[in-house]
């Protein structure tokens, strides 16, 4: 449904004067869409969703004028951090205004392992600022040099630095945020603690969050190392032999099938054919050690660079995690993906056998309530949505729990149950539903005629 007829858009232009306005159509329609494309369903159902209008704000007060036009005028709102989400979650199903914050974009302060920012800080930025003061993202996605730190709370998850902080949802990784309602009179809230869940990862459903204050790691100087197994089975062991290392200092351990590793052209001077690889990134202090462990496995490190000499080129962190299928869908635009809890390495090997070169191993080790795991994020070889279906199911028979990508509903993307939580807040602070609509199932399901009439 587009609402965009019945919204007297003279007036709540007039009312937005002062903050930048996008009109043109063509921009309309790159700033209306992400990546969703990675999957063959939502290509279909997102691809001609197109926002009205988009607004670029500068300050949390023209975020409240726009949060009240909205409200005023029952316009959709739709937030954009830099608009790299994979499953269309800032695409705006209804119309109505996208509201790109990539330009409220300060860091107010990092100070005693505590960073203060707007949301529109890209990620890469804010590092470059934070290390010279010996601090770091605990985690960042592969897009880190253009998604927002506003975006990765809202729409991702984790990432590089989750295999020593687990995901963005763990307690402790979000230490408070202020978020502008949807209300007539819209107010800015201050949530801290276990509420900052409230709006965390919710995709922008329940209120705009304007800035965040996130606790940091130290930051250590990060080697890069690519090392090859004869054999997925030996690189998937070594990888969980790494994470189980409490005394290796590291961010990043990423394992491929040889299946996989024949995509990243890039690296192929140091991945011989038909051998599986793992992908690294290790603090220095911590070589030493690691060069003894890849020894105990037999592994060939065909590829290392210092710290200094891994800020020159691409980093390797831009092979991994969904930097992985990128590269793959590069070459082959018919492979997809899905992101699976194995929890153990004898599962995935167990579904490798089952699927063959149909579903290839793409792992990513990372640290979930306390445990190092085996997370996939493997290329499927698409076929037909019936067929996608029954591979996703055929692995929660196993006993894995998949993160849907192929879906732009909130739940279903994620545990598959309506959290009660933000479902209350989004009644709180958006009574008319007016952010992100058509994303919150536990919303959809108790309006969906719309709430209001109805309360
Ligand atoms: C090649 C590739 C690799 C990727 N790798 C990873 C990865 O390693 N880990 C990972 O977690 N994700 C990954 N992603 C997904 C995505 O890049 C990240 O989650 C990224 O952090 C999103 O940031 P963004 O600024 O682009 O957010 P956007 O895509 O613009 O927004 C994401 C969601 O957050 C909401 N949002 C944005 N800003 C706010 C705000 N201020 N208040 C409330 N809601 C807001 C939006 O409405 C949207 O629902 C990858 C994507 C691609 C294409």
């Amino acid at each position: 449904m587009n609402v965009a007829a019945e919204i007297p858009w003279e007036r709540a232009i007039a009312a937005l004067e002062g903050i930048e306005q996008i009109t043109d159509p063509n921009q309309l329609t790159k700033l209306s869409q992400d990546y969703y494309h990675f999957s063959p369903i939502l290509a279909a159902q997102l691809v001609d969703k197109r926002a009205d209008l988009v607004v670029r704000p500068t300050s949390e007060v023209d975020v409240l004028r726009v949060a009240q036009v909205c409200a005023r005028y029952h316009i959709p709102l739709t937030v954009r951090g830099a608009g790299t989400g994979n499953y269309g979650q800032c695409v705006p199903l209804q119309g109505g205004i996208v509201l790109d914050l990539i330009k409220l974009n300060q860091i107010h302060s990092i100070r005693q392992g505590v960073a203060v920012v707007d949301p529109g800080v890209r990620l890469a930025n804010f590092d470059k600022q934070a290390r010279p003061q010996g601090w770091e993202w605990r985690m960042y996605p592969s897009t880190y040099r253009t998604a927002t730190i506003g975006g990765f709370f809202g729409g991702g998850s984790g990432g590089i630095g989750s295999i020593t902080y687990g995901q963005l949802r763990d307690r402790g990784n979000l230490n408070a945020v202020r978020v502008v309602t949807l209300e007539n009179y819209p107010q800015v809230l201050e949530l801290r603690g276990d509420a900052v869940q409230q709006v965390n990862h919710a995709y922008g459903t329940n209120g705009v969050i304007t800035r965040l204050e996130v606790p940091l790691a130290p930051a250590y100087d990060w080697a890069e190392s690519i090392i090859t197994f004869p054999d997925l089975t030996t690189a998937a062991r070594f990888g969980q032999a790494l994470g189980d290392s409490d005394g290796l200092v590291k961010k990043l351990v990423t394992v491929c099938a040889p299946s996989v590793c024949q995509y990243l052209t890039a690296l192929q001077d140091y991945l011989p054919q038909g051998q599986a690889c793992a992908l690294v990134m290790i603090a220095e202090s911590s070589l030493e050690p690691f060069r003894e462990l890849v020894r105990e496995f037999n592994g060939k490190i065909t590829y290392e660079k210092s710290a200094i000499e891994a800020q020159k080129g691409i980093s390797l962190a831009e092979f991994t995690w969904n930097h992985t299928t990128l590269h793959a869908r590069a070459i082959d635009a018919n492979l997809t993906y899905l992101q699976t809890f194995y929890f153990t390495v004898e599962r995935v090997l167990e579904l490798e056998q089952q699927f063959g070169d149909e579903v290839m191993i793409h792992l990513e080790f990372m640290r979930v309530e306390g445990r190092v795991m085996p997370a996939g994020l493997q290329l499927v070889r698409y076929s037909t949505p019936e067929r996608l279906k029954e591979i996703i199911a055929l692995h929660e028979a196993a006993g894995c729990a998949i993160a849907d990508p192929h879906t732009y509903i909130l739940e279903d993307g994620g545990r598959k149950v309506i959290d009660p939580v933000q479902l209350a807040f989004k009644e709180f602070v958006d009574p008319q539903g007016l952010c992100n609509p058509g994303k919150m199932r536990g919303w959809s399901e108790k309006y969906p005629r719309g709430r209001v009439g109805q309360v």
